[in-house]
């Protein structure tokens, strides 16, 4: 328990030589020597470090709990807040762990990645981005999020802002916060195509400026940043010696044109880390199968963080990696084509409601109605829609406060039931319009 407590003495007899002052002075109300009175649960709570306070949560999560438990009440509930592919891996892929379990692949890994799939990404990055990039650049982690995790813990402190998205996936605001940094929201404004403002983001930009984050395609409006943009954020990011964090993980997953790498702009490759990975493209979301590709410099400092973490992926999963990489791409290319299908159907559907409009998403698998006709908040109307209309969804503030006015709805789900939500949604708006 002393230990616990961040008292120094290590060892019991130490522990005991603790004087009640230090515990007084470390807030231990009613703990004595010898642990003969216990805390209270309620004091031991008190024990949680203060950073815990700044750590957020993805609420697809618990809206997915608050769906599943209607559903045990025997509630039709269709689940539309969950952004994962609704496909199988392909076999090839499956067959390539399995291969590897079989093979005796289940012992510890480098830290930072087996060689062969390190040189493989290397090799894929480069020639999809138009970069050099060494395979010593790679660190491959337990899905792409870690890399979110560990870039900004290796650059955010204390006295340094950080510009993420607004509305953006939630993690980043909140790693942000736990790091000490300052987060700075960049609003991503439905007249802007959901992509930012250069001039907006140049407002933001200040000496302080350490990281900015950008992602695209994006979760949640699946805008795709154009050219200018990302070229106002290169000439920034050279202009106030800042990183960049770029969050491709959607890259496969395009509609319309080519999405352009901001580490592919001059002088960008050495300030830029691409968080990539399988979760999306490969359906692998289970795998938990991801990668970073940073400056050398930086990538050791990711290691580092992934070996006081996780200390490496399992083999047999980097191998599915392999597989998948090497392999047919048409499996990729035939869930693109059946989301594509979806997306127009979801869009159509959403702009014949009363009170919605939506905007064509160019990427990703996210649709983000304009709901404010509805006259409800986005909060009422997610939970509404939950509980009387059995459609889960999740409200734009889940991912910022300018997702205010907003939903987001997930078309990774079949045919059929995106079109059996979208009669739900209607039947339910115009049973409740003007209520
Ligand atoms: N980045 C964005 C924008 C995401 O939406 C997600 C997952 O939802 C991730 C990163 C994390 O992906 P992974 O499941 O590979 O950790």
């Amino acid at each position: 328990m002393f230990a616990l407590l961040g008292c120094p003495a290590r060892l019991a007899e130490d522990a005991r030589a603790c004087d009640d002052g230090m515990l007084r002075s470390l807030g231990i109300v009613g703990a004595q020597r010898g642990g003969r009175e216990r805390r209270t649960p309620v004091e031991l709570r008190e024990l949680l470090a203060e950073r815990m306070s700044r750590l957020g949560t993805e609420s697809a999560f618990e809206v997915l709990a608050r769906a599943r438990a209607l559903e045990a009440q025997g509630r039709s509930i269709i689940h539309l807040e969950i952004g994962e592919p609704d496909f199988d891996t392909p076999p090839h892929i499956v067959e390539a762990a399995v291969e590897a379990l079989r093979a005796g692949d289940t012992h510890y890994t480098p830290a930072a990645g087996l060689p062969e799939l390190r040189a493989a990404i290397a090799e894929e990055v480069s020639k999809t981005r138009g970069i050099p990039v060494d395979p010593e650049q790679v660190v491959v982690t337990p899905g792409g999020k870690p890399i979110m995790f560990f870039t900004i813990l290796a650059l955010a402190e204390s006295g340094a802002e950080v510009i993420y998205p607004d509305p953006g996936f939630p993690i980043y605001e909140s790693v942000i916060r736990f790091a000490g940094a300052t987060p700075v929201p960049l609003p991503l404004r439905e007249e802007f195509g959901f992509a930012f403002d250069p001039a907006e983001l140049r407002r933001l930009v200040t000496k302080r400026t350490r990281l900015v984050i950008v992602n695209s395609p994006h979760n949640p409006t699946g805008a795709v940043v154009g050219r200018e943009a990302l070229e106002e954020l290169a000439r920034l990011a050279q202009e106030f010696d800042f990183m960049v964090l770029s969050d491709e993980i959607y890259r496969r997953i395009v509609y319309e044109g080519e999405v352009l790498s901001i580490a592919s702009l001059p002088g960008m490759a050495e300030r830029t880390v691409i968080l990539d990975g399988f979760s999306k493209t490969y359906a692998m979301t289970g795998w938990r199968l991801g990668y970073g590709v940073a400056p050398r410099w930086l990538a050791e400092h990711l290691v580092r963080l992934a070996v006081n973490c996780h200390s490496c992926v399992p083999g047999f999963t980097q191998r599915a990696g392999l597989a998948a990489l090497r392999g047919p791409q048409e499996p990729v290319e035939r869930m693109v084509a059946e989301f594509r299908r979806r997306r127009d159907a979801v869009v159509e559907g959403l702009n014949s409601l009363p009170g919605v409009r939506c905007t064509l998403p160019a990427g990703a698998f996210y649709v983000f109605p304009n709901i404010t006709g509805t006259g409800r908040s986005a909060e009422t109307l997610a939970r509404e829609l939950l509980e009387q209309a059995g459609v889960a969804a999740l409200a734009g503030t889940a991912f910022g406060r300018f997702g205010e006015g907003y939903l987001r709805l997930s078309f990774a789900n079949s045919m059929e039931n995106l079109l059996e939500a979208i009669e739900r949604m209607r039947r339910y708006l115009l049973q409740s319009y003007g209520k």
